[in-house]
């Protein structure tokens, strides 16, 4: 049986068109039976997580609803997505005789990793020597869920792919700058090119997962080593970025993105333009127009709460302030309790962007 906490979590990567806000933040807030935190919350701030619930629960409904057969996961039906998958992804980079990694569901990373605040791990064969632990795949069994866990294996079997593509004396027991930003992104193109989820699910894995999220956590890294490698796809299509691929660990360590400037002719590629235009949207998320633009820009600094009158509105305005709010509210960039205007990013404005439209 799923617990509230977790249904939630598979819900948000369904949700259409979800807030911008800090999941993993949400979720700390959250008991296992689905009951916000309130102790270590204000009004503001619990209210704010209640309504976000509600909105997890509706993709959630929407899921058992429409999709009961990927609800409750067995671990046989995982081990077909993941044959499933490895097969595919293979032959992708034209692999033959390798040896399937081993895929092992558990509740902690085993040790010196059980702290670790990752989804899943995957460990190459000098890793594995290295700490001493069996080599593969290693999921933590809370995240064992539909949506959520192909993206981390597709993750983990592109580790491995690189790993197959690097010869024995030349692999690294540390993942090479570039090897996570393309890793990332060559599993969203395939995950979307072989429909093994649905959009929705790259689209939210991206605003959540990645690219809204803390700055020092991994996933936003790995967003900002993606930026790079979607400048290449984009100067010179998914061919070349597989070719990135097969140079392997050594390869990757040494890419130079200087060496990719040069933008060719490419075959149309769609699978390519809807993830680009996915990441895209994350660093525009926030296009907004002239009237939202200065009501947002003049009264960043209301996270304590101000009522309408005490707002600096320029008067220039073709709306009704109220109006507008509303709006800024519906996009997740104001809120409004009692009367009082407030900021729910006031603590992440460093990883906000906010673009004027004209
Ligand atoms: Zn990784």
């Amino acid at each position: 049986m799923l617990l509230e906490k977790i249904k939630l979590l598979m819900g948000a990567y369904y949700v259409k068109n979800p807030v911008m806000a800090q999941i993993d933040e949400i979720f700390k807030y959250i008991t296992d039976d689905g009951k916000v935190i309130s102790s270590e919350l204000d009004k503001i701030q619990e209210r704010f997580i209640e309504e976000q619930i509600e909105y997890f629960r509706k993709g959630y409904n929407y899921l058992s609803n429409t999709r009961k057969d990927i609800i409750n996961m067995t671990s046989e039906d995982f081990n077909k997505v993941f044959d499933d998958m490895i097969v595919k992804f293979a032959e992708e980079f034209h692999i033959k005789n390798y040896i399937k990694p081993k895929i092992m569901i558990m509740k902690k990373f085993p040790y010196p990793f059980e702290d670790c605040d990752y989804k899943a791990m995957n460990f190459t064969t000098v890793q594995a020597e290295k700490f001493n632990i069996p080599k593969g795949i290693y999921l933590l069994e809370k995240y064992a869920i539909h949506g959520i866990s192909e993206i981390m294996i597709a993750h983990e079997i592109m580790h491995f792919i690189v790993g197959e593509m690097t010869k024995e004396n030349e692999q690294l027991n540390q993942a090479p700058f570039h090897e996570e930003g393309i890793v990332d992104f060559m599993s969203l193109y395939l995950l979307m090119k072989y429909h093994i989820v649905e959009d929705s699910c790259i689209l939210n894995h991206l605003i959540f997962g990645r690219g809204n999220c803390n700055e020092n956590y991994v996933g936003n890294i790995y967003f900002k080593e993606s930026k790079q490698i979607l400048w290449i796809a984009k100067n010179n299509g998914i061919e070349k970025v597989k070719d990135i691929i097969k140079t392997g660990q050594k390869g990757l360590a040494n890419l130079s993105l200087l060496n990719y400037q040069r933008v060719e002719k490419n075959n149309k590629d769609e699978v390519l333009d809807k993830l680009i235009s996915y990441y895209d949207f994350v660093f525009t998320n926030f296009s907004v127009d002239t009237n939202m633009y200065y009501i947002y820009n003049e009264n960043l600094d209301i996270d304590d709460g101000k009522s309408l009158e005490d707002l600096n509105i320029p008067q220039n305005l073709s709306e009704e302030p109220q109006n507008v709010i509303a709006r800024l509210e519906k996009i997740g960039l104001m809120y409004v309790l009692d009367g009082k205007i407030y900021n729910p990013n006031a603590k992440s404005i460093d990883t906000m962007k906010v673009r004027l439209v004209l």
